[in-house]
């Protein structure tokens, strides 16, 4: 039975979708006026992996994700980069789309644009101000917060506060309450802008989701996710614009939230120099590097990026790759000894049970993954034994094709590159030097060829060369020396 923790109950509920398999999901998507960070990366895989989880389970999810792609942030920065908020808002959903390829997010069912559901937008705001929801001031729509009693329901509270994420354009003289938030922007000159009977301008930020959930949901759905940070303005006013619409609660059935990702102890800013991008990040590490390093945290829990997390996660990843190697090997021998077949099944049978009730509980993936690391050291004492059988190994990765169908770290294409000549040719100057016993000279050698982004390792079968890059694992043994 699947529990996931509600934030708007504060406790884990059984999931129970509101029509029997059937799973309606909206996650708030990006602003697209930059390269997406290691924030939006966590937030965004873990989203994905438990969408993934739901559809191996049997649900049918209809996975909707908005684009913001109207917005303070997008006019300012395309006023400095001296182009057109089209322009920039065109260019970062294409680096954003690149970024999720090559994390393997691909669940997504549908992304929409705010911009292209303006006419949603538009009659939302007409609704909210025939039901007195919403007022006119000098220079927007602005919503009444005292007019929804339940406003504050899914926070806990009214204020704003330091840490939310919060829109500029919702700070203006002549509200009624200092809560209130913008639903239309009345248009500065060279600003974007559509027409509207109450007057030229562009949404708010919090109208454009319930306008695009109301469009492909209807006014009720099953969950609604995204970053923490998002729960207050954001989420609560989403609630206060589609139930005072529809006069139907609650909105969704579960309010479903990620935790922060921070770096060495501090929220990642750019005035803190600590922001990295998925593109940098992605320079020196394997895009199945860091679905792993999110994934192996529970989502609630908050994520501190540092060396020691790094190198710690590594190392889990190479034990992954050496037991996959070694069953792959083990699966294509003909001679194995057999007897203790039912063992290995027993095995499997106990992961893979456990593995389901950890992802069932709230999706503690940190405890499914400790199952499968037991399985990993069981399974490596029996490969050393030899007393693994060619069926046996084919199980046990049949078994991790099966979770990696969601966790999508497990396998992962090689690639493609071989190991350059020069790097051969510095391996091979190496061998010669520790034939030599010249040690320093030989360390010297392999400090050239750390610089190129490869590492030499000594092994009886010979020097074993490794991209330097986590996870890559492009490895190749030499007989003896290169
Ligand atoms: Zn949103």
């Amino acid at each position: 039975m699947l529990k996931i923790y509600n934030t708007l109950s504060r406790k884990k509920e059984v999931f129970r979708p509101r029509k029997a398999k059937k799973v309606n999901i909206f996650v708030c998507g990006p602003t697209v006026y930059d390269f997406p960070h290691l924030g939006h990366a966590r937030t965004y895989i873990s989203f994905d992996a438990f969408v993934k989880y739901l559809r191996q389970k049997g649900f049918s999810v209809f996975y909707l994700q908005n684009i913001t792609d109207i917005d303070d942030k997008i006019i300012a920065r395309a006023k400095e980069k001296k182009t057109t908020p089209k322009k920039l808002a065109k260019l970062f959903e294409k680096e954003y789309m690149k970024d999720m390829k090559s994390l393997k997010v691909d669940s997504v069912t549908k992304y929409a644009r705010a911009t292209d559901h303006i006419k949603e937008i538009q009659s939302q705001i007409k609704r909210l101000l025939s039901k007195g929801y919403g007022y006119k001031i000098e220079d927007g729509i602005y919503y009444d917060i005292s007019k929804f009693k339940d406003y504050g329901k899914l926070s806990g509270r009214t204020m704003i506060m330091a840490e939310d994420a919060v829109s500029r354009i919702d700070e203006t003289k002549g509200k009624r309450n200092k809560g209130d938030f913008c639903l239309w922007k009345f248009s500065k000159p060279e600003e974007p802008k559509w027409k509207s009977h109450f007057g030229e301008g562009r949404p708010g930020w919090h109208i454009e989701d319930t306008a695009i959930t109301e469009k492909y949901f209807g006014p009720q759905y099953d969950i609604h996710g995204g970053a923490k940070d998002l729960i207050f303005p954001h989420h609560e006013a989403e609630i206060a614009q589609i139930e005072a619409i529809s006069g139907k609660k609650p909105m969704v059935k579960y309010w479903f939230h990620t935790g922060f990702l921070t770096v060495k102890g501090e929220k990642m800013s750019k005035s803190l120099g600590n922001f990295i991008t998925v593109r940098d990040f992605l320079k020196e590490n394997s895009p199945r590097f860091l679905r792993f390093l999110v994934i192996k945290n529970h989502y609630r829990s908050p994520i501190d990026y540092n060396e020691k997390l790094i190198s710690q996660t590594k190392k889990e990843i190479e034990r992954i790759d050496e037991f996959v190697t070694k069953l792959k090997t083990q699966s294509s021998k003909r001679k194995a000894k057999t007897q203790n077949l039912k063992l290995i099944k027993t095995l499997v049978l106990k992961t893979q049970k456990e593995f389901e009730e950890m992802m069932d509980n709230d999706f503690n993936t940190p405890k499914a993954l400790a199952s499968l690391f037991e399985l990993i050291n069981r399974g490596n004492s029996l490969l050393d034994q030899n007393l693994i059988a060619q069926n046996d190994a084919k199980d046990i990765l049949e078994f991790l094709r099966k979770i990696d169908g969601f966790l999508n770290f497990i396998f992962w294409k090689k690639p493609k590159e071989k190991i350059p000549e020069n790097i051969l040719k510095l391996v091979e100057k190496r061998e010669k030097c520790r034939k030599q016993k010249n040690w320093k000279a030989a360390d010297e050698v392999r400090e050239a060829i750390k610089k190129l982004g490869w590492w030499v390792e000594d092994t009886k079968e010979g020097p074993k060369i490794k991209m330097v890059s986590v996870g890559h694992c492009l490895t190749r043994l030499s007989n003896g020396c290169i």
